[in-house]
């Protein structure tokens, strides 16, 4: 018997009889996928419709990684913004990158919609800027989008619109995105993996990948058996844990973590953020927060870069919230959880064809709710002929962690503490 889901809001409110059978013994297939997050189900989707015979192992339960726990915010663009896409890039590759996130974005729509899955879509999202010295700089990010990248979904907001928008004087304005929005994300990830068995695609839960062994072809090691594959996509996020040093060295797992209030009519007429968005803000450790679909507030605030989590999630992520919304004092919090999300270096995905039949995913950095799926699809289309968005982000630059494996902590530590610092100064 499959353990349930950690709780959550979202374990809470999603299918709690969808289940996927174990794999016992041994196994062939064309495609193997280490990982049920949206990488690993919009891969074996894909391939399953082109016909391909593939086989997912997942070592907990389809959604149980970040691709369940998430903020639910589908964001435009990749995680750096064009500026700095540009600064170290080049225009032309800044522009192709800005396209290949719109069809990242579009994607979702396109699965959402085709697949019918009952993801609790809401549009708009509200980037809100934490200090008045960023302010221009974001004003000029507007025009930036609206003229050279001929965006008109984004408009700048003025702090006493953005208040009554968002029931908090916290913030000196913000950039409106009509495009980007919000969704129930362990919804998404359910729907994405009944379309892949819909599609032929073997699913199973329960089943840790615990080796990887190269050869003219892979075996996958699991912990019930093995599959011995023509192709494996490794599309274990942050938590590949001795299966390929590689990508390990590349994405390093960091914990973040969220709570959802009572319900309090949040995103209804009358209610805080009565216009429905999402809102993520500018501090380099993002608040990040939107309306559920029972009126609660979903907020997700703090981060750890240790394995372990705070002694109390509720208390640690109620602090980031109540700075924004101290009047919120008196309301239950009702859930909290954390989750595994990983990042690299620069804050680009870490996507590639690592060797001959052997393809990874990683390290979205925060930005995984439009660019994993599009990463699964990218990489099942470069296994069926069509390279080329693929190689497009494999030619990324995507360093490897100071220290490797084993030191990449306290770097990260380090790196990390000083930019949380100067969020507060
Ligand atoms: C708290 C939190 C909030 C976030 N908020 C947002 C947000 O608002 N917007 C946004 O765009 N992104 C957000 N992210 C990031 C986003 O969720 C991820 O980028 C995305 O879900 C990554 O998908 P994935 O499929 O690559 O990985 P995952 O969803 O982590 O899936 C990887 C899966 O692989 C499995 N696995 C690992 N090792 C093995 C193994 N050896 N054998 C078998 N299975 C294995 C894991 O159990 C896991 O289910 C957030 C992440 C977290 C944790």
């Amino acid at each position: 018997m499959t353990a349930p889901h950690a709780p959550s809001w979202y374990a809470e409110t999603a299918d709690k009889t969808l289940a996927f059978p174990p794999l016992d013994g041994d196994r062939k297939a064309h495609v193997a996928i280490v990982g049920g997050g949206y990488t690993g189900l919009s891969a074996a989707l894909h391939l399953a419709e082109a016909g391909i015979e593939t086989v997912l192992v997942e070592a907990n339960r389809i959604g149980s990684g970040a691709s369940g726990r998430n903020g639910g915010q589908l964001h435009t663009g990749q995680r750096r913004d064009q500026d700095w896409l540009e600064r170290r890039l080049g225009r032309p590759a800044a522009h192709e990158l800005w396209t290949l996130a719109e069809e990242a974005k579009a994607l979702v729509h396109h699965l959402i919609d085709k697949h019918q899955i009952d993801a609790e879509w809401r549009p708009g999202l509200i980037e809100a800027v934490h200090k008045r010295r960023l302010v221009s700089e974001e004003r000029h990010y507007v025009d930036k989008l609206n003229d050279d990248y001929g965006y008109a979904h984004a408009e700048w907001i003025e702090p006493d619109r953005l208040a009554a928008m968002i029931g908090t004087d916290a913030y000196f304005g913000g950039r409106y995105d009509a495009t980007a929005g919000h969704l129930h994300p362990l919804k998404f990830a359910q729907g994405l993996a009944r379309a892949a068995v819909m599609a032929g695609a073997s699913l199973h839960e329960d089943t840790p990948a615990i080796r990887l062994d190269d050869g003219m072809k892979p075996l996958l090691v699991t912990s019930r058996g093995s599959i011995r594959a023509d192709i494996v996509i490794l599309a274990g996020n942050g938590l590949l844990d001795g299966i390929d040093q590689e990508t390990e060295t590349r994405a390093m797992p960091i914990k973040n973590f969220i709570l959802t209030t009572e319900p309090i009519g949040a995103g209804m007429p009358g209610g805080l953020i009565p216009g429905g968005e999402a809102v993520s803000d500018s501090r380099f450790v993002v608040y990040y927060w939107r309306p559920t679909s029972d009126g609660r507030i979903l907020f997700g605030g703090g981060e750890t870069y240790s394995r372990s989590d705070p002694a109390d999630i509720f208390a640690f992520v109620r602090r980031h919230l109540l700075g924004i919304y101290p009047g919120l004092r008196d309301i239950r919090i009702d859930h909290a959880w954390g989750g595994t999300l990983a990042v690299t270096v620069n804050r680009l995905p870490f996507l590639s064809r690592l060797r001959p039949g052997v393809y990874a995913a990683s390290g979205y950095s925060g930005q995984g709710v439009a660019l994993a799926p599009y990463g699964g699809k990218i990489i099942a289309d470069a296994i069926l002929g069509n390279p080329g968005r693929l190689d497009s982000f494999a030619a990324l630059p995507c360093p490897r962690f100071p220290g490797g494996k084993l030191l990449r902590w306290p770097a990260l530590v380090a790196g990390m503490s000083w930019y949380a610092l100067r969020d507060r100064i």
